[in-house]
This record gives C-alpha cells, sequence and structure tokens, in this order.
C-alpha cells in the first residue's frame, strides 16, 4: 500500500465510522459509561466490562444507605432475595429464561461445577452405561480442568471434540461425539478465543435425542447475544456477569436450571443457603425446592449490584438492539483489517459469517504479543491469546466505530514497529 494510497483508505474509513456512530442507535448509550469521555481505546469489554455511572452512585448509596444504615437488617429487608430476582431479570433482558430458573451465585468455576456435577450423578445415576463427558478441546481453561476433574472424582471419562483455531463444535462434530455413553455435554455458546458462535438451539437437540443433558457456558454470549434458554429447550447454563453485562471485578455469575430438572439435580456443595428452611438450622442438609438447592453459601451481594444497571439498561435498549450494533461492530473491525491489516501478514482466527460469529474477533500475526504490550502502553487495551492472537472484544454499549477504528490504526503500526522490514 502506497502513502497515498493509505492516507485515502483512512480517510475513507474515518467517514464510515462517522455516518456508522451517526446512525447508531445505541451511541447515546455510551456516554453513560465511566470514561466513554477519555481516548483510551477499550477492546476487552467481553473480558472486563466498563462500569456504568449509574452504577458508581449504586456502589456508593449502598455502602453508605444499605450496608451502613440497615446493618444485618438488610438481609431480611432485601439482600436474602436479591440472588433470585437478579436471576430473574437476567433471564428476562438476556437469555430468554422465564422466572424462577435462574439465580446469582459464587463464581462462573463454582457454578460450573456444581450444575456439571449435579448432572453427570443425576444421568449416572438412572442410566449407569453414562460415563462420558463430552467437552471440546479449545474450550476455556476452567471449563476443561473442571470435566477432567469431576470424570476423575465420579469415575467417568472424557470425551474430547476436535476445533478448528477459528472455528468450534459443529453439529456434525457434536453427533459424532454423543452416544449412548454420554451422560452430560458443556459447550461454549460464544468460544472464547476464535468468537465462533455456536448453533445453541440445534446443539441441544442432538445432545437430546442421544439422552445427554446439556451444560451451555454463555460468558461470552450473555449480554452481547440473544438466548432463548427456554425455547430452545436448554437443561443448564451458567454464565459471566463481569463481561457483558459490567458487574465489575469477581462479580458472581448466573446458573440457569430448567424448572422441569430443578428437582431432580443435588449439587455437591451442601451449605446452609441452600437449605429448605435457611433459619431452622436444621440437624442435617434437606435441599430447597427451586433454584434455592443450587446455592451453597451466603450471597455475595456486594457483587450483585453494577450488574443491575446494565440489565436495565439491556431491558431499554432491548437485547435484538445490542446483538445489531455487535454485529455491525465486528463487520466493521473485519473491513477495516482487511484493508489495512492484511497486507502485513494479520489473517483472521474467527468466522466471517455474522450468524457464526459472536461480539469480538481475534487477529492472528507472529508479533501480536509484542503488540499487545506496546498497544497498553498508548491505552489501547486490546487482550493477547496463544497462539498470537490479539482478540479484539466490542462491547456493544460501550464501544464506538470511530474507538474501533483508532484502535486498529494503533494496531497497524504497532505491528509495523515490531516487524524490522517495515
Ligand atoms: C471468562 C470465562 C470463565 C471465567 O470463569 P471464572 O470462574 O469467572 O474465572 C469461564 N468460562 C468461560 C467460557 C469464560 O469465558
Amino acid at each position: 500500500m502506497t502513502d497515498s494510497e493509505y492516507s485515502q483508505a483512512i480517510e475513507d474509513f474515518a467517514a464510515a465510522a462517522a455516518a456508522l456512530d451517526l446512525a447508531d442507535g445505541l451511541a447515546e448509550v455510551r456516554e453513560e459509561f465511566v470514561g466513554a469521555d477519555t481516548s483510551l481505546v477499550y477492546f476487552d469489554g467481553n473480558s472486563l466490562g466498563r462500569p456504568l455511572r449509574a452504577s458508581v452512585e449504586r456502589l456508593t448509596s449502598f455502602a453508605e444507605h444499605e450496608w451502613g444504615g440497615r446493618l444485618i437488617r438488610g438481609w431480611d429487608e432485601t439482600w436474602m432475595q436479591l440472588p433470585f430476582e437478579i436471576g430473574d431479570t437476567i433471564g428476562r433482558a438476556a437469555i430468554g429464561a422465564s422466572a424462577g430458573q435462574t439465580v446469582v451465585g459464587d463464581s462462573t468455576t463454582v457454578l460450573l461445577y456444581k450444575l456439571l456435577r449435579a448432572a453427570f450423578d443425576a444421568q449416572h445415576a438412572s442410566d449407569s452405561a453414562r460415563v462420558e463427558i463430552v467437552v471440546d478441546r479449545d474450550s476455556f481453561p476452567t471449563d476443561r480442568y473442571l470435566v477432567e476433574g469431576i470424570a476423575r472424582e465420579r469415575g467417568g471419562r472424557v470425551r474430547w471434540i476436535d476445533v478448528e483455531l477459528d472455528g468450534g463444535v459443529t453439529a456434525d462434530a457434536l453427533s459424532a461425539a454423543v452416544g449412548a455413553e454420554t451422560a452430560v455435554v458443556l459447550l461454549s455458546h460464544v468460544a472464547y478465543r476464535s468468537g465462533y458462535l455456536a448453533d445453541a438451539r440445534a446443539l441441544t437437540t442432538i445432545a437430546h435425542d442421544a439422552g445427554a443433558l446439556v451444560l451451555w457456558d454463555l460468558c461470552h454470549s450473555a449480554g452481547s447475544v440473544p438466548v432463548h434458554a427456554d425455547e430452545w429447550g436448554f437443561d443448564l447454563a451458567v454464565g459471566c456477569t463481569y463481561k457483558y453485562l459490567n458487574g465489575g471485578p469477581g462479580s458472581p455469575a448466573f446458573a440457569y436450571v430448567a424448572s422441569r430438572l430443578q428437582d431432580t439435580l443435588t449439587q455437591p456443595i451442601q451449605g446452609w443457603m441452600g437449605t429448605a428452611d435457611v433459619f431452622a438450622m436444621g440437624p442435617e442438609y434437606r435441599p430447597a425446592e427451586g433454584m434455592r438447592r443450587f446455592l451453597s453459601g451466603t450471597p455475595p451481594i456486594t457483587g450483585m449490584l453494577a450488574m443491575q444497571d446494565t440489565l436495565a439498561l439491556i431491558e431499554r435498549v432491548g437485547i435484538a438492539a445490542v446483538r445489531e450494533k455487535s454485529v455491525q461492530l465486528t463487520e466493521f473491525a473485519l473491513r477495516v483489517s482487511d484493508a489495512l491489516l492484511s497486507g502485513l501478514g494479520v489473517t483472521v482466527a474467527s468466522p466471517r459469517e455474522a450468524d457464526h460469529r459472536g461480539g469480538h474477533i481475534t487477529l492472528s500475526h507472529s508479533t501480536m504479543r509484542e503488540v499487545t504490550a506496546a498497544l497498553w502502553q498508548n491505552d489501547i487495551i486490546p487482550d493477547y491469546r496463544d497462539p498470537h492472537g490479539l482478540r479484539i472484544g466490542l462491547s456493544p454499549l460501550s464501544t464506538s466505530f470511530e474507538e474501533v477504528l483508532e484502535g486498529l490504526v494503533a494496531v497497524r503500526l504497532a505491528i509495523k514497529a515490531a516487524t524490522p522490514s517495515g
């Protein structure tokens, strides 16, 4: 690309970004986030979302009035119900679950463990031939480690599905992996590395036809991609709240268990908060009916505060509008990358078709590790994922098209600086 071709491309893309921002029905929402008025370019809202200004107020007011003012009375007045109330809101706003099936609890890792083990045990108890847990080789480390641990702990086996680096689990791959020995399948709705968006309805049906239960990991879809848990026949799901739901560092995850399964599952961490009558302090553990049985200890109330503002925002604008902008953002990023980065040897390690892509894309180049470090120095914040992947997370509520262009131009300069030949 000659210098003048480059200047022309930048000019064209700047005009395109301005037009997209102008036409963006969610553009004003971006102003509601802390830091939206700074020059920082944030490509990591899929790892830790930005806080809303409303959350800052909510957190301070909580410390002052609720915790500071109501003290222990707060539990009876509001906090005991909060995991269920916010769970229902997540169900309504983000994952297509009717009330009474979603609860906010522990970390994603702990909730995945609890549900995966409960599902494995129930399946194995009703059919002792069902000893396999199916998972893909490129699923998030915590998911793989848990599967291996549970298989070891319960005398089961892991059945691995191989996936392409720029893809995820397809219908054919799942069909080949499930059968009469499958107890449970653990799948990511959006793959954390490639951004591959799985056909959750079709894959759920395939698993069910084989007699298996499915646990969906919604970490990278909740709040960016519409999910229809009830309509798609989900059994179980777990998702993060500090990613697209902007709950803040370490905010607790949510769990979904379909009504029809709730009373047939027993989770392994039998704590007092999951019993039928919490304050009876009885001699033995009796699991509560409904979603309470999936809780273990005292709910992390402080961690549940901020997500409520993003959930309210998503309910206000609708998850369909969020997804529409998300698709436009990743399309624009791909266009810019094809024009400005592919000539430098950058390849796209994410699906090209919007229907198969979630809210982030991964760009691959041998220098990406040092490029990421250089970008962070300049307040351009993507993240790095082996091998050679620069992950561009485009949180639809808090990212502008201009920001996308600015960040990718900086990527180009950083790659050129990192490659001696230019
Ligand atoms: C982010 C993420 C997790 C994180 O689990 P934590 O317990 O919150 O650390 C788990 N699974 C997937 C797919 C993720 O993307």
